[in-house]
C-alpha cells in the first residue's frame, strides 16, 4: 500500500467539494475530498476516493434502456437490463456524456492549485463569519501532499484556516511540510491492536504511531477522531490503549471525536461495482457513554 504516494506535480485529483460542512473542524467549512488512500478500512464510506484513478459510478435504476450509450460504447449490452463490462470501457468520458438520464458519473476531477484555491475562496464570507475554513479529507489527503502544500500556502496567505483530516499512514518525509503548514490536524485513530488494524484496514500502524511523535515535536494541534464500529474496534481495552498512546506521545490533543459507525456509503459500493467489505452484520451499538467516560478519564475533552 505504501507506493500509493503520488507525484502529480501541481495538479490534484479531487473526488468532491462539499460546502457548508459543520463537522470537519471549527466553524463553517469547505471540505475537499482528495483521491487516494493508503488504507482500506472495512467500513469506508468513501470508496470512490480510494485510488488515484478516476472512477465510474453507475446509477442503474435511472436507465430507461433508450440505447444511446450503446452507440458510443460497444461493450455495453441492453438485454432487458443495463450490463456494463467495466474492464472493456474504451472512452469513459464519451460514455458518461452519451446518456441523457445521467446514469454514468465520473468521479475524479483534475484541478490546478489556482483552480482549487479559487473554488475554496467562493465560501470565504462564511469562513469569516463563523471562524471556519477549508478541510482536506479523502481518501487520505496526505497521498497528494505536494499539491496540497501549494494550495494550503495560498489559502493561508489569505488568512484562511486550513485543516487536514488524515490517518497519518505514510512516511513522515512525504507529508511533513504539509503537516507543518496547516492550522489543525484531524487524526484518525482506528485501533491500537496491530492485528485487528491489519485485518480491518489492510495496513499496519507503524507510520500512524510514529507520526504522532513527529506531530508532538511540531506542537501541532490535533483533534483525534475515533470511528466506533460495534464489535470491531469499540472495546474499552483498545480505547484505553489508544488514550495511553496519545498521552505517552505528548501530542497536543485538544479534543477527541467519537464518531458512530454508519452505512451511508454502502450504496456507493454497488454503483462502483465493488463488494461491501464488512461481511458481518453489525447488529449491536457502541456504548458511547462508557467510551466517553474512559476517554475523559485521561483528561481529554470528548465530543460525541
Ligand atoms: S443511455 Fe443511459 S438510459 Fe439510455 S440505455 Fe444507456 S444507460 Fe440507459
Amino acid at each position: 500500500m505504501r507506493e500509493v504516494s503520488m507525484a502529480m506535480g501541481k495538479t490534484g485529483l479531487i473526488s468532491n467539494i462539499q460546502r457548508y460542512s459543520l463537522h470537519d473542524g471549527p466553524g463553517i467549512r469547505t471540505t475537499v475530498f482528495m483521491m487516494g488512500c493508503p488504507l482500506r478500512c472495512a467500513w469506508c464510506s468513501n470508496p470512490e476516493a480510494l485510488t488515484t484513478e478516476r472512477q465510474l459510478m453507475i446509477f442503474e435504476q435511472k436507465c430507461t434502456l433508450c440505447g444511446e450509450c450503446v452507440k458510443v460504447e460497444p461493450s455495453i449490452s441492453l438485454d432487458g437490463q443495463l450490463k456494463v463490462d467495466r474492464t472493456k470501457i474504451q472512452d469513459i468520458e464519451a460514455l458518461a456524456s452519451s446518456c441523457p438520464y445521467d446514469v454514468f458519473e465520473i468521479i475524479g476531477e483534475k484541478m490546478s492549485v489556482d483552480t482549487l484555491v479559487k473554488e475554496c475562496l467562493k465560501d470565504e464570507p462564511f469562513y469569516r463569519q463563523s471562524g471556519g475554513g477549508v478541510t482536506f479529507c479523502g481518501g487520505d489527503p496526505i497521498v497528494q501532499a505536494d499539491f496540497l502544500l501549494d494550495v494550503t500556502k495560498k489559502l493561508r496567505e489569505k488568512g484562511i484556516h486550513v485543516a487536514l483530516d488524515t490517518s497519518g499512514e505514510l512516511p513522515w518525509q512525504q507529508w511533513k511540510y504539509l503537516a507543518n503548514e496547516v492550522d489543525l490536524i484531524l487524526y484518525d485513530l482506528k485501533f491500537f491492536d496491530q492485528q485487528r488494524h491489519l485485518q480491518y484496514t489492510q495496513s499496519d500502524t507503524k507510520y500512524i504511531f510514529e507520526n504522532l511523535s513527529h506531530l508532538a515535536q511540531l506542537g501541532k494541534e490535533l483533534h483525534v477522531r475515533m470511528v466506533l464500529v460495534p464489535g470491531i474496534n469499540d472495546d474499552l481495552e483498545d480505547i484505553q490503549k489508544r488514550c495511553e498512546l496519545l498521552r505517552s506521545s505528548q501530542v497536543h490533543v485538544t479534543r477527541i471525536d467519537l464518531l458512530p459507525y454508519h452505512e451511508l456509503g454502502k450504496g456507493k459500493y454497488a454503483r462502483l461495482g465493488l463488494p461491501y467489505p464488512i461481511k458481518m452484520e453489525i447488529s449491536c451499538v457502541s456504548d458511547i457513554e462508557a467510551i466517553a467516560r474512559q476517554v475523559e478519564s485521561y483528561g481529554f475533552t470528548v465530543v460525541r
